[in-house]
């Protein structure tokens, strides 16, 4: 454990992340990749929590862009990101790990409730908690949720799994040859260069939390360990 810089961490995977390159649905190659890069920091005695996205099947503001309300398209997005848990959940016990599921959105049928005080006996007890449903609000995000889990389980450290992208750059670089990538950042940064990390709701929590950000690419076989190790690859942002 020596080694290790992040004793607890936050793992956001968002639903693009867990889409491959359809950019849609789940990809089971995608899942035991992630399930494989999880185990090895689990392997460290690294405790950790996960907040799946959901947006690789639905998100709130596709559904209002079609007529829908709002809330009841949310309520949509949010159920997308349990099935993305379960599925990881799937992964990570094929791949051995032990794991529960909890969710802001009650379906005890098929997950626990969300319990904070559950959730931080599961970790101390080395089993990955992966939290599904969101903040169970409509109009929030799940950088929120990862930023308010982080907060509520006394996290290290929030690690941004970013599908091909190892970090933040001042343009995209796919289309600008004169973007830079940037080492360390702040999130009030984020906010006034404009760079789009994380909602504002997720930044302004994260500016209170003072928990940093870590964004880098999962797709580079090693990543979540070497930034678990400190390793300086992606980009830091500080609180
Ligand atoms: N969502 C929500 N409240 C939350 C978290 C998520 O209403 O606390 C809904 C929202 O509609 C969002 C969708 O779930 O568009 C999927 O989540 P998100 O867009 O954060 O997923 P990601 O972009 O990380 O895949």
């Amino acid at each position: 454990m020596s080694q290790v810089k992040y004793k607890r961490i936050i793992l956001k995977i968002s639903g693009e992340a867990l889409a491959g390159d359809k950019g849609q649905g789940i990809n089971p190659t995608v899942i035991s990749h992630l399930a494989q890069e999880i185990k090895s920091v689990h392997d460290l005695g690294v405790e950790i929590g996960i907040v799946c996205g959901g947006g690789n099947m639905w998100r709130g503001e596709s559904g209002e862009k079609l007529g829908m309300e709002r809330a009841q398209a949310d309520y949509m997005g949010m159920l997308a990101t349990i099935m993305n848990a379960l599925a990881l959940q799937d992964g990570l016990e094929t791949a051995g790990v032990p794991t529960r599921v909890q969710t802001s959105i009650e379906m005890r049928q098929i997950a626990e409730p969300y319990i904070r005080r559950k959730a931080v006996r599961h970790l101390e007890k080395g089993r990955v908690v992966i939290f599904g449903g969101g903040t169970g609000n409509p109009y929030f995000s799940t950088d929120t949720t990862a930023a308010l889990r982080a907060a509520e389980i006394n996290a290290d450290v929030i690690l941004m799994a970013k599908n091909g992208v190892d970090g933040v750059y001042s343009a995209d670089p796919n289309i600008d040859e004169t973007a830079e990538k940037y080492s360390e950042l702040t999130q009030l940064d984020l906010i006034s260069k404009n760079l789009k990390v994380m909602d504002r709701t997720a930044s302004s929590l994260s500016m209170d939390t003072e928990i940093p950000l870590i964004v880098f690419n999962v797709n580079t076989e090693g990543n979540i360990k070497k930034v678990v190790l400190g390793e300086n690859i992606g980009t830091v942002i500080r609180g």
